[in-house]
């Protein structure tokens, strides 16, 4: 049994608002920016938003940060959408834009400047970084601070027209130039942009900052957690500023939790864009990145990654988790789920010389070794096979514990089939074996073979008169520096070589024809496998490695 979870600080926080009646109902958001797909650690943002939610009953929207519309697209909006989906999580009505509230948005802006609480600044992108001050200086007020109201109003209304250009003067609100809170020293609350908007085209040539939308969103949809991540700790009290000083009609507050990074990957959207747009990987959904769209196309369950999020601290530090904890989660969710089939890599030829040519027969074998209601299939069995090429050997010195697999004059056992014995092995003229002249012991499907003899282990096989040519794809990490982006390093620099290897000539057993795009079947005592797609030449299917069985790369 499973010990019921401490609660985290958030789930605590929201308790205590519930028994103080501060909280009437629970109302938390994601609020993805569609500049790019998501990622692992976006994962732990929605399982913590969506999963509070549910467990006190309320509701979670799901919001797009769409002010910033050079970087933006409906491209992206469809991605996070889908992956959002595919974890299992529905939001509450319907999708949300912070572009729905720019009028909104714009009108409390006006509002700011009428009650003298903001301003349009002029200042050169050099000059306002200079009156910003530093960490142990305090800023200077901008010139234009102390402007009046009716001019500030009617620049700030030429800026929505579309009559200034980019840079030219942003709106800035009044707070405090000295404070040591640098977001506090008269932050950005619009700015020209004349690049068209994915969703409302070039009716806006102005559009707010993140501070100045985030938190009146938050108001209007009455979201009564508004959970975010630590770097924005500094930015909490301009949230509170706004929301105080704007007749908003709710009073959300914004929690910060610790972001998950993992080691071997990068999780910043800005660098998985490089990936892509570098051709370092191909695309988004490369089942090398930690994108959600790569992990399913790797093969990953979606419940593998909510039990992993749920696993994870929510605290109020960032933390590096280890690769292995997510792996662990992933493995144990397809060990339990996903069908067996038995697929050759790296095949050479068997042919059994006692076997009669024309005698083909179907082995029926279970689908999981402990789950009955999955259910069997048919392995075609017939004179000649496939093994895997690392599964013989003609070294007849290797003991019986270092090489469970065959050796020339030694017996195996074919998985679900007969006990076999290596009798020769055919050579080219290079000396490479090319063929395995076998036999079989009689009566050994699901028995035991005669006294005196014991293989040496189980291998896998196919059957070469009916099988599934394919082609399989050996995914490893896509770095081999476990802090691929730490301090001053260029991630790029410690990319693996050797993240991808595509094997062309893999031969998988004839049930996999019927095989589904998505599903991931365990290759028995090769790892995880999630169908890909098929060939669009030859048809042939390609398969992606999920997994290995278990973690070899700590012993590289
Ligand atoms: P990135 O740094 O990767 O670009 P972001 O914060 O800019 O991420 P958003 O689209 O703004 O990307 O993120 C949406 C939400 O997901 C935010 O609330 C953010 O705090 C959260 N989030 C982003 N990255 C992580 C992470 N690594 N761990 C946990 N939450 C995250
Ligand atoms: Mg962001």
């Amino acid at each position: 049994m499973d010990k019921p979870k401490p609660s985290n600080f958030i789930e605590q926080i929201i308790s205590q608002d519930l028994r103080d009646n501060t909280t009437e109902r629970v109302v938390t958001r994601f609020p993805p920016e569609p500049n790019g797909y998501l990622h692992i650690g976006h994962a732990k943002s929605i399982c913590l938003n969506f999963g509070l939610a549910e467990e006190f009953g309320g509701d979670c929207h799901l919001r797009f940060d769409d002010t910033n519309p050079a970087k933006e697209s409906d491209e992206f909006v469809q991605a996070i959408t889908e992956d959002i989906r595919w974890l299992g999580f529905q939001w509450h009505g319907e999708i949300r834009y912070a572009s729905d509230y720019f009028e909104q948005l714009y009108a409390w802006a006006e509002e700011l400047i009428v009650n003298g609480k903001a301003y349009i600044c002029e200042l050169s992108p050099e000059q306002t970084r200079e009156y910003r001050g530093t960490l142990t200086e305090p800023g200077k007020n901008s010139p234009h601070r102390d402007r009046p109201a009716d001019e500030s109003l009617t620049l700030l209304r030429q800026m929505r027209d579309g009559d200034i250009e980019e840079g030219r003067m942003v709106l800035r609100a009044k707070i405090d130039m000295a404070s040591p809170n640098m977001n506090l020293r008269d932050p950005v609350l619009y700015r020209v942009k004349q690049s068209g908007h994915h969703r409302t085209g070039d009716s806006w040539h102005v559009y707010p900052s993140y501070d100045f939308a985030h938190g009146q969103e938050d108001a209007i949809e009455g979201i009564s957690h508004s959970i975010c991540t630590l770097e924005f700790a500094d930015h909490r009290p301009l949230y509170e500023w706004f929301i105080q000083n704007l007749p908003v009609p709710s009073t959300p507050r914004q929690y910060e939790f610790g972001r998950l990074n993992l080691n071997y990957t990068v999780t910043s959207k800005r660098k998985l864009k490089q990936l892509v747009d570098e051709n370092h990987v191909d695309g988004w959904n490369d089942p090398r990145l930690p994108t959600l769209a790569g992990l399913r196309r790797r093969g990953v369950p979606a419940a593998a990654v909510r039990d992993f999020c749920d696993s994870l601290a929510v605290a109020k530090t960032d933390g590096t988790v280890d690769m292995a904890q997510f792996d662990h989660f992933i493995r144990q969710n397809l060990n339990d789920h996903s069908p067996r089939a038995m697929c050759v890599l790296n095949p050479i030829k068997v042919t059994l010389g006692n076997w009669p040519e024309d005698q083909q027969i179907q082995l029926a074998v279970p689908n999981h070794p402990t789950r009955e209601e999955m259910g069997e299939r048919h392995l075609p069995f017939g004179q000649v096979l496939y093994i895997d090429r690392a599964d013989f050997t003609e070294d007849t010195s290797l003991s019986k514990k270092k090489f469970k697999r065959l050796v020339l004059g030694d017996y195996v056992r074919l998985r679900g089939a007969h006990v076999i014995k290596a009798d020769a092995a055919v050579h080219d003229e290079a000396g490479q074996v090319i063929e395995i002249l076998a036999s079989i012991v009689l009566n050994t499907v699901g028995e035991n073979p005669p006294e005196g003899i014991k293989p040496r282990g189980v291998i896998h096989w196919v059957a070469a008169h009916d099988c599934v040519p394919c082609e399989v794809r050996l995914y490893d990490r896509l770095f081999s520096d476990p802090e691929p982006d730490a301090g001053d390093k260029n991630f790029l620099d410690s990319i693996n070589p050797a993240s991808l290897t595509i094997l062309s000539n893999c031969v998988a057993e004839a049930s996999l024809t019927t095989a589904q795009v998505g599903t991931t079947y365990q290759f028995e005592r090769e790892g995880y496998f999630c169908l890909d797609d098929r060939d669009g030449t030859t048809e042939r299917p390609i398969f992606n490695r999920t997994i290995s069985l278990r973690d070899t790369w700590s012993k590289k």
